[in-house]
């Protein structure tokens, strides 16, 4: 299961999500914290290994 990490600019706090790819493209994903979308995709470094594309 790929592992997607977020940055949530309303709480300031990360979070991850598993995401099927179909599902992560189909559109941005909530907040678990307060729902919003005004998010931003980091690039989880637990994913570096299997995933070696630059970003
Ligand atoms: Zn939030």
């Amino acid at each position: 299961m790929p592992h997607y990490e977020y940055f949530c600019k309303v709480c300031n706090k990360t979070f991850t999500l598993t995401l099927h790819i179909a599902e992560h493209d189909a559109e941005n994903p909530a907040c678990p914290h307060c729902g919003s979308h005004n998010i931003e995709q980091r690039w989880s470094t637990f994913s570096a290994v299997t995933s070696r594309k630059s970003a």
